[in-house]
């Protein structure tokens, strides 16, 4: 599978993919003297932030790029690995440069590392974000647009810029753009596979966490205009599989690579959903505040993380499978990780439903033998190729 293009680009995104050290915040700090907010997945208000002066830092673990000494000392064995190596990146000063950390509320796991945090680096920012599961305006819409008044206030005490109505609709307009540059190469993607591989998509997703959204905008075109331009990029007679689980930790770069090895070609994922967590543009008219609450309440994606009120769990996936002209899924969840093993029964049972075959596995993000998943992965592969040429 080549890699040719763009030059440059694409070993800049794995540089910044696997600088845990977050030397580009570090710089970015360094030249504008502005705040810089973590916030752990799978979702962050960072259009208001970005309105603040304020660099939003996604953090999504350390990979397979760390030895894990001090941070296993906080969890039991028997949970998921990110809340261990964000806190050995803690420990180890890594963070030292973040003014603060923001932790949605998606599992008990972020829930107890934001209490953690919130003892052991006191004079920071620290915000558990406890995000709506009602979906009615005058009810979660209120209680939303207070959490993110409160975490505004917060951040002006720490030097911040208060939050002006104009900037924030300059700021919903810079992540309209961004959105629609991401979701573009996920169309792409979706239509000419070969053209987007994602062991090539992926870091440069990552990318956009630590570095500017303006800056991230201008990497995704010249990817795009890469990619499209490459004529050596040509189909190849791979299996189409929707990939889904791997929303909060994520797996090792090693695994995509051997998935697409494996014959796979990943046609939708979850990775990286910040930035597409709400689907279409946010109104730049109005109050801008709202718009954002607003798209948050009615334009998010389905999520397990989110209350579901009307269809039935793994609707949403079965219409991806569909949307994306999948032949199969590929359950592939951080080991221990409570909200996507809960769901996937659910998403089995409608997957199955529907006739799509699947097959399952979990990882860690530190798994560094591929060879058993790879395995599973070709023969699933190959019998959806063979099922689609006898059906
Ligand atoms: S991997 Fe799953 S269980 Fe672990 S912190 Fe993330 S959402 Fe929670």
């Amino acid at each position: 599978m080549t890699t040719t293009a763009p030059e440059g680009l694409l070993e800049r995104a794995e540089r910044l993919y696997r600088d845990w050290r977050l030397g580009a915040v570090h710089e970015w700090k360094a030249r504008t003297g502005g705040l810089a907010v973590g916030f752990m997945p799978v979702y962050a208000p960072r259009e208001v932030l970005h309105a603040m002066g304020v660099l939003p830092v996604g953090l999504m673990g350390a990979g397979d790029d760390l030895e894990i000494i001090r941070g296993d000392a906080y969890y039991q064995s028997y949970i998921c690995h990110i809340p261990r190596s964000t806190m050995e990146m803690a420990l180890n000063g890594s963070f030292d440069c973040l003014d603060g950390m923001l932790f949605p509320a998606i599992c008990d796991v972020i829930r107890n590392l934001s209490g953690i945090w919130k003892m052991m680096f006191a004079g920071k920012v620290v915000r558990y974000l406890d995000v709506p599961q009602d979906f009615d305006p005058a009810m979660g819409g209120r209680f939303w647009r207070k959490e993110l008044e409160g975490l505004c206030d917060e951040l002006v005490a720490h030097g911040a810029k208060p939050l002006e109505p104009e900037a924030l609709r300059r700021s919903l307009g810079v992540y309209n753009t961004h959105r629609r540059l991401v979701q573009g190469l996920y169309d792409l993607r979706r239509e000419q596979p070969w053209k987007v591989p994602t062991h090539e998509l992926y870091p440069v997703l990552r990318a956009g966490l630590v570095i500017p959204v303006e800056e991230h905008v201008e990497m995704l075109r010249a990817y795009r205009a890469a990619v499209e331009a490459d004529a050596s990029r040509r189909p190849m007679d791979l299996a189409r599989v929707v990939l889904t689980g791997s929303f909060c930790e994520q797996p090792p770069l090693g695994l995509i690579k051997s998935l697409e090895r494996a014959g796979c070609y990943v046609v939708d994922d979850d990775f990286v959903q910040v930035h597409r967590w709400i689907r279409h543009d946010v109104p730049t008219t109005g109050d801008p505040l709202d718009a954002l609450v607003n798209a948050f309440l009615h334009d998010s994606i389905e999520h397990p993380t989110r209350w579901v009120e009307k269809e039935p769990k793994g609707a949403d996936l079965v219409e991806r499978v569909k949307r994306s002209g999948a032949g199969g899924v590929v359950f592939c969840a951080p080991s221990f990780c409570d909200p996507a093993l809960l769901d996937q029964p659910m998403a089995v049972a409608a997957v199955e439903a529907a006739g799509i075959p699947w097959t399952a596995f979990k990882y860690a993000e530190n798994t560094g033998q591929f060879q058993v998943i790879r395995e599973q992965a070709g023969t699933f592969a190959d019998s959806i190729q063979l099922w689609s040429a006898v059906s």
